[in-house]
């Protein structure tokens, strides 16, 4: 059986996390190193390594993460914009194989990302 990832502990309560949010189907805690004033990650409990390997019946999960995120910028007074990224596989600057939203705000987003 393969290791538990690093959230996977932290949904199941084995190593802390400052949470700020969670239902039955996901959870949002703050990123240990925050790369903005405002740095909240957002994962399903549902073990989804990738965005690659979401299946086409995620869409309904899918949907209520993007429902948390909306809300939780606005509890976390993000009124004059934030940024939602999520990074996909190696190439793509994933280190955590559990799917998650990273939550950024609080600062002035520059473009492109590096
Ligand atoms: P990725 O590079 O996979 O898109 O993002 C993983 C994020 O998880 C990074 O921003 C990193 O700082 C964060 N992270 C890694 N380990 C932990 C941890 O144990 N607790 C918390 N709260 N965040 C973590």
């Amino acid at each position: 059986m393969s290791e538990k990832t690093i959230f996977k502990r932290i949904i199941d309560q084995e190593i802390p996390a400052d949470v700020v949010y969670e239902d039955d189907l996901c959870m949002a805690f703050k990123d240990i190193v925050p790369k903005a004033p405002v740095h909240v990650l957002i994962i399903p409990k549902k073990e989804i390594a990738t965005v690659d390997d979401l299946a086409d019946d995620d869409a309904a999960l899918i949907g209520h993460m993007w429902i948390v995120i909306r809300n939780l910028a606005r509890e976390l007074g993000l009124e004059e914009g934030y940024r939602v990224i999520v990074n996909c596989k190696e190439g793509g600057g994933q280190e955590v194989p559990h799917l998650h939203y990273h939550l950024l705000g609080g600062r002035k987003m520059s473009w492109p990302p590096g």
